[in-house]
């Protein structure tokens, strides 16, 4: 059998705000080694993104929340829906993300589609793993570590270190400036950070301002900036950090 030309594929699927600014989708980021498919985020306007780039929901194993606001994993029940009625799944689906993540993402399913928690759970193998803070624990081919993010969501949201196929990803959620980010994304290969603000952010989110400040703290190889509000991209030319658009594909050897 042919080697795999690369160790690790990322593609974009969304790199939006939760309004979509510039229309760019909400938050959702594909990695595929060896034939496995994990999601990191699911928001609403995933299933969207997910059939744009030919991606069946079927063949996602793993969805990493880092935490449960609708732009992030509002799309986890659309997965479920698939499975239901659509593309039948051959292999189970894992949910992870902070505590409350089952009880949130089926009470969203039923408020959807009423008895779609309960007929998901006849016809997929659902596993839910609820992450806890500065914790660190195998989910597949995954080894995933949490650590504390600044951003209040009803329930505690993280940043995510992901080491992967010899990779390490790191991904910041949704947060407020924390020391917690450089240590999440000590020498990573990619660091995949929220800048919902060009000079302000609203509470609980990262400046572009900020993040030039922090600069000289973060020792990831590759910083890309995501989760892009209105007045960023309006900035877009002035950005010194290279940005993440939807469709965007790096594949790490
Ligand atoms: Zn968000
Ligand atoms: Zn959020």
């Amino acid at each position: 059998m042919a080697a795999s030309p690369f160790a690790l594929r990322v593609t974009f699927l969304g790199t939006g705000d939760a309004f979509a600014s510039g229309g760019r989708s909400h938050a959702c980021v594909l990695l595929e080694t060896g034939g496995e498919c994990l999601l990191v985020e699911c928001g609403a306007a995933a299933p969207v993104a997910l059939r744009r780039h030919g991606v069946s929901p079927s063949t996602i194993a793993t969805v990493l929340l880092t935490h449960l606001h609708g732009d992030h994993a509002g799309g986890v029940p659309f997965l479920l829906l698939d499975a239901v009625y659509n593309e039948p799944r051959t292999a189970g689906l894992t949910v992870a993300g902070p505590r409350g993540t089952r009880e949130r993402v089926l009470a969203l399913a039923d408020l959807l589609y009423p008895g779609l928690a309960e007929k998901a759970r006849q016809v997929v193998d659902l596993r839910f793993i609820e992450l806890e803070p500065c914790s660190r624990l195998a989910i597949g081919s995954c080894t995933v570590t949490t650590a504390a993010a600044v951003h209040g969501s009803g329930a505690t949201g993280f940043a995510l270190r992901l080491e992967m196929a010899g990779r390490t990803l790191a991904f910041s959620g949704d947060t407020a400036w924390t020391h917690e980010l450089v240590n999440a994304s000590h020498d990573a290969d990619l660091f995949v950070c929220e800048c919902t603000g060009y000079d302000n952010a609203p509470p609980g989110h990262l400046s572009h301002r900020e993040l030039v400040a922090h600069r000289p703290e973060l020792t990831a190889r590759r910083v890309l900036l995501t989760h892009l509000g209105s007045d960023v991209l309006a900035q877009r030319d002035r950005l010194t950090f290279e940005v993440a658009d939807d469709g965007l594909v790096i594949e790490l050897p």
